[in-house]
């Protein structure tokens, strides 16, 4: 008993998102000694979607193994390719599968929908009790997941707030910039090796406003959100910083791969049709990642370029380094680089 409310103390402690289902698996793991347990969730494009394991651990395992969050999609098995997973998604609920071991696959439930499956295989079936604690760790996981979500999440759109965005940034701009011969032979496997930081700025918005009100500019904002979504990768991080400013962390081969995704996205905002305002386009300013950059500087990098896109016509997407090569704009490096507070 005094085990459970451990595993449980451990489960609701954690704030972050990435190291929650490690913990579930060793969780499950210290109670029940099965073969192995793994969480897979449903990633990739409605009609596209894939399996992503984000933790697993066998029996001798000493680290739970994942697939990376950058995993190319196309490297995922497709959803049918592992029908039994797709069975237990399809009812929600319990699928087991007895022989000469047994797998329990259990939904994983978020609020918007089943995320997911946990796959346990042990040498016998579990009990109805060791079952009924599962679920019952399972449902305390997801008011984790919920409460993270609360916090790290925009309201209106859904998609992540200002709050978690230095966090992940530090993450990524620890990583070391690759050479230029690694670059070139990551694009040839299709994997993806640089960090891009895009701001997207809505042209005009306070226009919008003036004429639709501020009901129909919300609006504006969550269709815009949709049609970010929909233009980029799962493993592509969106943000609302508040008010009508954007921002997307993308991992690509290089600038001209950024550019590529974040003019399609520009294209798609200006085709769509928004009810009542009908057409509307935006800014966007992008600049690399570097290794050991700070938040505070990147943004402002990309935001300059937002700044020069706005005095230049709008609806256009501009790189903080080409126009500095262009010597369109001065690479001010002192003015971003000290976090002041
Ligand atoms: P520009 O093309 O130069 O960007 O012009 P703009 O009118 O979009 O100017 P700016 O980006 O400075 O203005 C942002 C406006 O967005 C101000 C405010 O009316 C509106 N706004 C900010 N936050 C919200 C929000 O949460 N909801 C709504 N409906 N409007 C917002
Ligand atoms: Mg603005
Ligand atoms: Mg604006």
């Amino acid at each position: 008993m005094s085990q459970i409310v451990d595993q449980l103390a451990e489960l609701t402690g954690l704030r972050d998102r990435d190291t929650l289902d490690v913990s579930l698996v060793s969780s499950i793991r210290d109670l029940l000694h099965p073969r192995s347990v793994a969480v897979h969730r449903v990633v990739g494009d409605s009609g596209d979607e894939r399996w992503l394991t984000r933790a697993h651990l066998g029996i001798d395992d000493v680290a739970a193994r994942a697939d990376s969050s950058w995993a190319d999609p196309r490297s995922l098995p497709l959803l049918a390719e592992r029908p039994q997973r797709l069975h237990c998604l399809q009812v929600a609920g319990e699928v087991q599968l007895d022989g000469e071991e047994t797998t329990l696959l259990l939904p994983l439930v978020s609020d918007t929908g089943v995320a997911g499956v946990v796959e346990i295989v042990t040498a016998r079936p579990l009990s109805e009790d060791v079952k009924r604690l599962l679920t019952g760790v399972l449902r305390i996981y997801r008011n984790v997941q919920g409460l993270l979500d609360y916090s790290e999440r925009d309201t209106l759109t859904g998609l992540l707030n200002r709050k978690s965005f230095d966090e992940t940034f530090y993450k990524v701009s620890a990583v070391p910039a690759p050479l230029k011969t690694e670059q070139r032979n990551d694009r040839r496997q299709g994997a993806p090796a640089t960090y891009w930081l895009g701001v997207v700025d809505i042209d005009h918005f306070k226009l919008v406003n003036d004429r639709f009100g501020h009901l129909i500019g919300d609006e504006v904002l969550l269709l815009l959100s949709r049609v970010m979504r929909s233009c980029f990768r799962f493993y592509d991080q969106l943000y609302r910083f508040g008010g009508e400013e954007f921002v997307v962390l993308l991992r690509c081969s290089g600038e001209d791969d950024a550019m590529a995704a974040l003019e399609r996205f520009r294209e798609a905002v200006g085709g769509y049709v928004f009810p009542q305002v009908e057409r509307i386009t935006v800014s966007v300013g992008f600049t690399d990642v570097r290794h050991g950059d700070s938040p505070n500087a990147a943004v402002e990098r990309a935001d300059r370029a937002v700044y020069f896109a706005k005095n230049h016509g709008r609806d256009q997407v501009r790189c903080h380094a080409a126009l500095v090569r262009d010597g369109l704009l001065e690479d001010d490096k002192k003015a971003g680089d000290i976090d002041l507070f």
